[in-house]
């Protein structure tokens, strides 16, 4: 499918890690000293990592990509930083836990 998907201009980047560090889904690292995209269906496109970056490396395009996919960041997220980073902005279930309030007789 074509879709907005985070680009990164290598000759640009310092390899700081800050994007990588603001990506929730933890779709960049750094490799061989520069940001890169571990997987395209990691990245969500909406581009949280732009204004983390000191030398405008990066920039949102339009491409080729598998869809984003959420379970499988919020399951590399887990993998890489430990269950308590993974965040998904809605995790397609409610949560009926809450207790009932009693109700009146
Ligand atoms: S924030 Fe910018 S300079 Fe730093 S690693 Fe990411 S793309 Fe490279």
């Amino acid at each position: 499918m074509r879709r907005k998907i985070v680009k990164i201009d290598e000759s640009k980047c310092n390899g700081c890690g800050q994007c990588a560090t603001a990506c929730a889904e933890g779709a960049i690292q750094i490799i061989d000293g520069k940001a890169r995209i571990v997987n395209d269906s990691y990245c969500d496109g909406l581009g949280a990592c732009l204004g983390k970056c000191p030398v405008d490396a990066i920039t949102i395009e339009e491409r080729e990509a598998p869809a984003f996919n959420e379970a499988a960041a919020m399951q590399h997220v887990a993998r890489t930083r430990g269950p308590g980073h993974a965040h998904p902005h809605d995790h397609g279930h409610s949560h009926p836990s809450a207790p009932a309030p009693l109700r009146a007789r």
